[in-house]
């Protein structure tokens, strides 16, 4: 039980952006919170697998969720190896979108202050203009949501390498093109109840 145990924190979640455009892996702890909160939705699960969330939930282990909406990306392949991040690629991952609010940004936040141990990670840095960033300053972004209503518009992810994301994509457009999974068209319904 032990070994499965493990072997399950280890197994990723490939995340689809809403065109089929293979994006990232996840821990299934993240993307189940991403289904939850209705950004994403499952795709492909494998059935033989429960997963229990501390809610009180169980779902079959999802090995591959769509996002809902078009997230736009700018791959910068020469840096993808990079588990600490440059300023310059997370600036260009992000579009120059503060992660907050939507507008322009160009400075760099710690979404877990550094203060508070916040690692230069490509899922701890995010883009964020200047008046975002002196508000959360060395906030929590719990704290910082509770006093200006502003959450993450987007989970920052590490980039795929370039030749890892080119044979998952492969592999997505096959099992497309086999009807092994299928196009969602449904969440205009879910919408409705949310
Ligand atoms: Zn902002």
């Amino acid at each position: 039980m032990r070994a499965r145990q493990r072997r399950l924190m280890k197994r990723r979640v490939l995340v689809l952006n809403s065109s089929f455009e293979v994006l990232t892996y996840i821990s299934w702890e993240r993307a189940i919170t991403h289904v939850i909160s209705g950004v994403a939705r499952v795709i492909d699960s494998d059935e033989n697998t429960l997963l229990h969330t501390a809610g009180g939930l169980t779902f079959p282990y999802p090995s591959c969720i769509i996002m809902k909406n078009y997230v736009k990306v700018n791959w910068q392949p020469d840096r993808m190896d990079e588990d600490i991040a440059a300023k310059s690629a997370i600036l260009t991952r992000d579009g120059f979108m503060c992660m907050y609010c939507g507008e322009h940004g160009s400075t760099i936040d710690h979404i877990v202050p550094q203060s508070q141990g916040g690692a230069n990670t490509w899922e701890n840095l995010v883009c964020a203009c200047q008046s975002c960033n002196s508000l959360k300053a060395d906030k929590s972004l719990a704290d910082f949501t509770r006093d200006t209503g502003l959450s993450l518009i987007r989970e920052p992810f590490k980039p795929l390498k370039a030749s890892r994301r080119d044979r998952a994509q492969e592999e997505i457009y096959r099992r497309l093109a086999s009807g092994d999974i299928k196009i969602v068209d449904d969440f205009e319904d879910e919408d409705d109840n949310t």
